[in-house]
């Protein structure tokens, strides 16, 4: 029988008898943990000894003796040699250290668990009935695969001291589109304060007992001042919940995401950002529109079109191997049309307007820049949309003879 035992062995010492693979594989993690290593072992392979200098580890360089285990909290032998192994586990037997035989496991006094690691939760598998570490190694990575998408309840149930902030990039939508980081860290959640863009729909999947907070702008109701949201961060984790800030897109794409990190590290909470897919690139690519293509646009001029048009932005619609994406543009259309028809940009330079990218509404809106407005107008285009200016924007780009699913040819 065995019992699974969280073991602290931060600053113990721990000896590891012999200088081969077994050894290589399994120092590494007991350094993490922060064990004082010691290796016992005439030789070294060329692994371990690369180990053994770059952590400056000490080593013994010899055949083991009984004293080498003496000052040991744990020992690890496998050295190959199965009697030697064996001795050693003798050795420690008779001195009450516990012992990792490697070449039987079921002679040793103990085992190292299968592990998997979630954020502060450890999960080790071993099994009563012997050695088998191929299915303790595959369920340990069923569990590992199950705790990295969110799927399993790792959220604590108690406010701890440490409370702290991460801004997750939701992405442009749908759930599979955020990263593996995100959704963990959303199930680890005590707090989630959430936009109206990007993976709404994660949240119907956390436990009733998070707290949503909605500080997104919906018709009729004025969004919740960034200042405010900062102060709901910061009070939040203060309070020593795990806040998750749930943002559309990446989180330092026009979404304030530098603003909420300097007001937390200004208070003194932790802090950390999770990338997510911008719809920069990921909207445009939804409509099959690559933002850079060999031959047809070099480079990516990003704006947002509410702020004033800028001589940046005038010239990359001038220059025909950049493409523009504007966001948030739908209401500013015709004043970048207008600024861009008189820097002198080519009336059937290509415009494309790609509403919902990534949802079931999705929506492709081809035209030019002399057509834009009016085509916009028809249309009925409505927030949230990307628009791409330059030759990317052209219908069958990648495609001659076919529009993409959910074009609209105007
Ligand atoms: N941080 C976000 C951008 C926030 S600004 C990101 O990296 O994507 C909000 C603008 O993003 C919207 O006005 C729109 O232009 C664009 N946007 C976000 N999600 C979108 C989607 N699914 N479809 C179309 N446009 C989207």
């Amino acid at each position: 029988m065995t019992t699974l035992l969280g073991v602290s062995l931060a600053g113990r010492t721990v000896v590891m008898v012999g200088g081969g693979a077994v050894t290589a594989r399994r120092v590494e993690r007991l350094l993490e943990d922060g064990a004082a290593v010691r290796i016992v072992a005439p030789e070294l392979s060329d692994a371990l000894a690369a180990l053994v200098e770059m952590r400056r580890l000490p080593w013994v360089a010899r055949p083991v003796q009984t004293t080498d285990i003496d000052d040991a909290w744990l020992v690890h032998t496998a050295t190959g040699d199965p009697r030697v192994d064996a001795d050693v586990a003798a050795a420690c037997e008779e001195r009450r250290i516990l012992c990792v035989n490697a070449s039987d496991g079921a002679h040793g006094t103990a085992r190292l668990a299968a592990e998997t690691r979630s954020g502060d939760v450890v999960v080790g598998v071993v099994s009563d009935a012997g050695v088998d570490p191929g299915r303790a190694g595959r369920l340990r990575d069923a569990i590992g695969a199950l705790l990295r998408e969110g799927a399993l309840p790792v959220r604590r149930r108690r406010p701890t001291p440490t409370g702290r902030v991460d801004l997750v990039g939701g992405g442009p939508g749908p759930a599979d589109l955020m990263t593996v980081r995100g959704r963990r860290l959303l199930a680890e959640a005590d707090v989630v304060i959430a936009d109206r863009l990007g993976p709404t729909d994660v949240l119907s999947e956390l436990d009733p007992d998070v707290e949503v907070i909605d500080v997104g702008k919906r018709p009729g109701h004025h969004p919740v001042p960034q200042e405010e949201i900062n102060a709901l961060l910061v009070q939040h984790a203060r309070a020593g919940r795990r806040v998750v800030r749930l943002k559309g897109g990446d989180p330092f794409v026009y979404g304030r995401g530098g603003e909420e990190v300097a007001a937390c590290l200004a208070a003194g909470v932790a802090v950390e950002v999770i990338p997510g897919l911008t719809s920069v690139v990921s909207v445009p690519q939804a409509a099959g529109i690559p933002v850079t293509h060999r031959g047809s646009a070099a480079s990516v001029h990003v704006v947002n079109g509410q702020a004033e048009t800028s001589p940046s932005t005038i010239a990359a619609l001038a220059d025909e191997t950049v493409t523009t994406v504007v966001l948030m543009g739908v209401a500013a259309l015709p004043r970048l049309v207008a600024a861009a028809t008189a820097a002198g940009v080519p009336a059937d330079r290509p415009v494309a307007i790609i509403e919902r990218g990534h949802t079931p509404e999705q929506r492709t809106t081809r035209t030019t820049l002399a057509g834009a407005v009016a085509d916009a107008a028809a249309a009925g285009v409505r927030n949230p949309a990307v628009i791409v200016i330059g030759a990317v924007a052209r219908a069958g780009l990648l495609l001659p003879d076919r529009e993409m699913a959910g074009d609209t040819a105007p």
